[in-house]
């Protein structure tokens, strides 16, 4: 029901590990890019404090920013109205934005004693909803109180893990958390799956780490895995999309897979990708 376009009925997506580095701001920017050049409306919300995800679309000075996404959950938690679109960055590609920088952290800190503290982020983007058809919500490498309200906003969940080590006890902790909320404050709530990141299919190391969370995991992790990828890692830095910087390429496509297999709600159709 939510991939109809017109933007009535918003997909709102966290991306959401405790990990750092598991490659959740290339999955929200890499996702977000391709979406968009489908045709969907996409807001991007950077809920991390260091503010990496504003930094990727080319706001190289996050903390020069205002109003960002402090200010206008600081506006919530203080009854203030916020005004529809107030604060949102419109980027090149065509997709849009919701920024962050450092002031999330002292924001965090608020949260803690505000009415309704794990439903602030959700009542902000309420106010948007119908101009989107996605929002991907980047979250920050905590299970903290920004995280909490990321999951409270979200339809569903997609979870990078780098499939580097094995994750165990910290993804049991998050998908104890994803389940903590949905029974708690977002019944809505659903894991679209897990994305092994930075998979370096040429070693038996690799494949032996990303079969073993495919048994764990049954299920719940796509089929497509993100290889480890110099373009991939590009996308943090050259305020390029993984499209423009190797739109054949296999990272490229793992991504496209996956955005079909877990929004669109179709088959992969390769050749429906035009350059813009
Ligand atoms: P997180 O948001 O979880 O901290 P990032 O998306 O910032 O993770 O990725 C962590 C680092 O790994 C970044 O430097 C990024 O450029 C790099 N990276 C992400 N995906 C890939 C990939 N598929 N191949 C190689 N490097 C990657
Ligand atoms: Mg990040």
């Amino acid at each position: 029901d939510s991939f109809f376009v017109g933007g009535v009925s918003v997909k709102t997506i966290a991306l959401a590990n405790q990990k750092g580095g598991v490659g959740k701001t290339t999955t929200a920017a890499s996702l977000a890019s391709g979406l968009s050049r489908q045709g969907k409306k996409v807001l991007l919300v950077d809920a991390d404090a260091q503010g990496n995800l504003t930094q990727m679309l080319g706001w190289a000075q996050p903390d020069e920013l205002s109003p960002t996404l402090a200010d206008l959950m600081g506006k919530i938690i203080t009854d203030q109205l916020v005004s529809p679109g107030e604060g949102i960055l419109h980027h090149d590609s065509g997709v849009d934005l919701l920024p962050a920088n450092i002031e999330l952290s002292a924001l965090e800190v608020t949260l803690v004693n505000a009415m309704s503290r794990e439903t602030v982020m959700r009542q902000l983007l309420s106010t948007v909803q119908d101009r989107y058809d996605y929002a991907l919500i980047d979250c920050m490498p905590s299970l903290g109180m920004m995280t909490l309200n990321a999951l409270s906003a979200a339809d569903s969940v997609i979870i990078p893990v780098q499939a580097h080590y094995l994750p165990a006890k910290g993804l049991e902790q998050l998908l104890r958390t994803v389940a903590r909320v949905k029974r708690q404050l977002n019944p809505k709530l659903e894991i679209d799956g897990i994305v092994l990141t930075m998979v370096d299919g040429r070693t038996t190391l690799a494949k032996g780490i990303s079969e073993q969370i495919r048994q764990a995991y049954a299920g719940r992790v796509f089929a497509s895995e993100i290889p480890r990828s110099i373009r991939a890692a590009e996308v943090s830095v050259e305020n390029k999309s993984i499209y423009d910087l190797d739109r054949n390429g296999k990272a490229a496509q793992a991504y496209i897979n996956i955005y079909y297999r877990s929004m669109l709600g179709g088959f992969f159709l390769w050749s429906a990708i035009q350059p813009k």
